[in-house]
């Protein structure tokens, strides 16, 4: 099996967020004691509502946050606990892609310049070497030296993106974390970014951490899935299983939506009754109790372990294998 290049364990993110009764501050718990790994050269997605925590887990690894406690393994070093010097330069080898191109672009710097920015905090070269790496990212990423001189507000959604990218490239990384990427696209300008993400994970060997809320987007880019729900993983498995077979209530019913190619295997539609609960003050047990179509007696006190069920299928759930909570 591939070697991770990524390992996390029992990470938690808890960020306090105002003073409550007597003073005492409010805690949001983001990311609850979440386990997983990603292979080198693999695409994981992680896959869950908004407030799941999918977007915080993609932050801890990439060290844009510090966790509250728990372990990050990259490359077979625990980055953790590291300090920002310490950090930094390692920041080289895990970017990020981020969701809205625009808002992370500077719209007073021209385009050669907003790519070469890395290459300036990271790489000692002359300003020509600079100038040859921006010609040739520009040509990675399929856009045109003339796009050098150009401004943000003057390209599509799509393009930007593809200056993101080329960005994220700039340092020739070894883990890219894309949260969002294409959800600001139109779906036709989505295809084009994902299949050049792919080329490119394939020319570079690069691992990519996949963010993101659509099914489908995550079904056309990822090796294997992670779902999260209020903070915790509850279901990892390969794709075609995740798909096929998903274990996890909630994974059902999240992936109940998904059409399936053959019209003769239908799929009933699992609609959730009630809202997700707040992060600040989670259901006790399993957090999915409250709104869990097979949820059981022991679900409101115990919370279930997350543990392998079949081959490199784990699901966090009290139907399945022995819970010891
Ligand atoms: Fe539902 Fe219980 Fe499983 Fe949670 S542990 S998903 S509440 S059956």
């Amino acid at each position: 099996m591939t070697k991770p290049l990524v390992e996390v364990k029992n990470l938690r993110k808890v960020f306090p967020i105002k003073k409550g009764w007597f003073g005492k501050p409010v805690l949001l718990q983001a990311v609850d004691n979440v386990s997983f790994s990603i292979r080198k050269g693999e695409t994981f997605s992680i896959v869950g509502e908004s407030g799941c925590g999918k977007s915080t887990t993609g932050r801890l690894i990439t060290r844009l946050l510090a966790p509250s406690e728990g372990e990050i393994w990259f490359d077979g070093q625990e980055i953790g606990k590291l300090d920002e010097a310490r950090i930094r330069p390692l920041r080289r080898q895990m970017q990020m892609v981020f969701q809205d191109p625009y808002a992370s672009l500077n719209p007073r710097m021209k385009i050669k310049d907003i790519i070469a920015e890395p290459l300036l905090i990271h790489e000692k070269m002359s300003a020509a070497e600079r100038e040859k790496d921006v010609q040739r990212l520009l040509e990675v990423v399929g856009l045109s030296s003339f796009h050098g001189e150009r401004y943000p507000h003057e390209f599509s959604g799509g393009q930007r993106q593809r200056v993101g990218i080329a960005r994220a490239l700039a340092v020739k990384p070894s883990l890219i974390v894309a949260d969002e990427p294409v959800s600001a696209l139109d779906v036709s300008i989505q295809s084009q970014v994902l299949n050049l993400l792919q080329d490119l994970q394939e020319e570079f060997g690069l691992t990519y951490l996949f963010i993101s809320h659509d099914l489908s987007v995550v079904e056309h880019i990822s090796d294997r899935i992670g779902v999260m729900y209020l903070g915790s993983m509850v279901e990892l498995a390969d794709k075609d299983a995740m798909y096929e077979k998903p274990l996890h209530p909630y994974t059902q019913a999240l992936f109940s939506s998904v059409p399936v190619p053959d019209p003769r295997l239908k799929r009933e539609k699992i609609v959730l009754k009630g809202d997700l609960p707040s992060p600040v003050n989670p259901p006790s047990g399993c957090r999915f109790h409250t709104r869990c179509p097979a949820a059981m007696d022991v679900c409101r006190t115990k919370a279930p372990v997350f543990q392998e069920q079949e081959p490199g299928h784990y699901v966090a759930c009290h139907l399945y294998g022995e819970s010891k909570g």
